[in-house]
């Protein structure tokens, strides 16, 4: 890590960078797909899909970190525990909460699959913390987007597409985040309530955003984080109610939410949804829930058929993924559809990276 801006490297010179722009043009050359790779902690999702692996998790290490600057750039194969670890010991952090579960998880990894995580509403989604992505195209072309500044968020940028490309728009190297403080205190009120009263109060908790920063139900509780200074804190859930949560009772609680809350059982199909957060609780066979977002994220787990589920899905304007027993994305509409061939052409001509992985699941 450095304290000032360093001098632009010349990546290009990069022997690995070098080797993988090589192996992506012979690739876009020969018609083989390529699957760009970080440690492959998705190996079983990713085995669906037809193609050569890229392997790009060797790519790895903090390239720059300036704490006064609140900007961290690093290599995609980082693992992101490493990451957090080194960003924590300067009082900073990711301002968006991707799983942290298995240690060999990379960020290039997270921001392919561009998951936000409790914070999202509240403090950032993950697409809106990329200030600059460094890739290989697919004519493996190295291109650069974005940059290391703030200023960057204020404007759309390429690289903000990265978030959710499941490794379809190129193989990213190097990754510029912005950051935030940790906060002075955390604190988590918890509420016993069934789904449908914890739905009917969020609304009322959400309206008052202050030290907010999470509002969920799982396993019977209605949960809301506050973070922030300690007064502010204090007055916030105060005025929430419920019981304040030993931190490690709390910790464990949110990290259930971020790694994804609930396991199929057999016969069950899990979803991951994206509705109003006032859409009502769907009577679906042995339906389980657990609920982020202040309602807006619903996950659900049932023996209900997928079309039943899609069904209630369009009736209230929502979209989702089914995650398990295997990924399929709901219908897109057809004017997204186009849009994203549209970037896929731009970005990767010859379809090197068109390994069938569903792009645009990022939340
Ligand atoms: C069963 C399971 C389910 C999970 N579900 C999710 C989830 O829904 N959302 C989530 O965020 N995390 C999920 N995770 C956690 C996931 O492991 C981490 O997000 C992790 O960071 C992925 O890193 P990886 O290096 O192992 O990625 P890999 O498993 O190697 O790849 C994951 C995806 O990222 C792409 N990718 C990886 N590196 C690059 C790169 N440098 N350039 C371009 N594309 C790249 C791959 O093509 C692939 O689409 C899950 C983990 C497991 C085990």
């Amino acid at each position: 890590m450095s304290a000032g801006p360093a001098p632009r490297r010349d990546l290009s010179l990069d022997p690995f960078v070098q080797d993988a722009a090589e192996r992506i043009r012979q690739a876009a050359a020969a018609g083989v797909v390529l699957i760009p790779r970080g440690n492959s902690t998705r190996d079983a999702a990713l085995r669906a899909h037809a193609g050569e692996a890229l392997a790009l998790g060797a790519y790895a290490g903090i390239v720059q970190h300036t704490p006064t600057e609140l900007v961290v750039t690093a290599r995609a194969g980082t693992p992101l525990r490493t990451l957090v670890a080194a960003l924590a010991a300067e009082g900073q952090r990711l301002p968006f909460e991707p799983p942290l579960g298995d240690p060999r998880a990379t960020l290039g990894g997270a921001v392919a699959l561009g998951t936000s995580g409790p914070a999202r509403p509240y403090r950032a989604a993950l697409r809106d913390a990329l200030l600059g992505v460094t890739l290989l195209d697919g004519t493996g072309t190295l291109c650069r987007f974005g940059g290391e500044v703030m200023k960057n968020v204020a404007g759309f940028d390429v690289s903000r597409l990265m978030a959710g490309s499941y490794g379809q728009l190129g193989a990213m190297l190097e990754i510029s985040l912005r950051l935030e403080p940790c906060p002075e205190v955390t604190q988590t009120q918890a509420l016993a309530c069934d789904l449908d009263d914890a739905l009917a109060r969020m609304p009322a908790l959400a309206a008052r955003p202050g030290a907010l920063t999470g509002l969920a139900w799982l396993d019977g509780q209605l949960l809301a984080r506050f973070e922030g200074g300690a007064v502010e804190v204090a007055l916030d859930a105060a005025a929430a109610g419920g019981e304040t949560l030993p931190p490690p009772v709390a910790d464990n609680l949110w990290s259930t939410l971020r790694e994804g809350p609930l396991a199929p059982l057999a016969g069950e199909h899990l979803w991951r949804l994206a509705l109003p957060v006032d859409a009502p609780v769907w009577a679906l066979p042995s339906a389980r829930w657990a609920v982020d977002w202040g309602g807006g994220r619903r996950w659900l787990s049932t023996t209900a058929p997928d079309a039943a589920v899609e069904q209630a899905l369009s009736a209230v304007g929502g979209h989702g993924l089914r995650v398990a027993p295997s990924v399929r994305r709901s219908p897109q509409p057809g004017a997204l559809r186009a849009l994203e061939a549209r970037v896929a052409g731009a970005m990767d001509p010859s379809g090197v990276f068109a390994h069938g992985a569903a792009p645009g699941e990022a939340d």
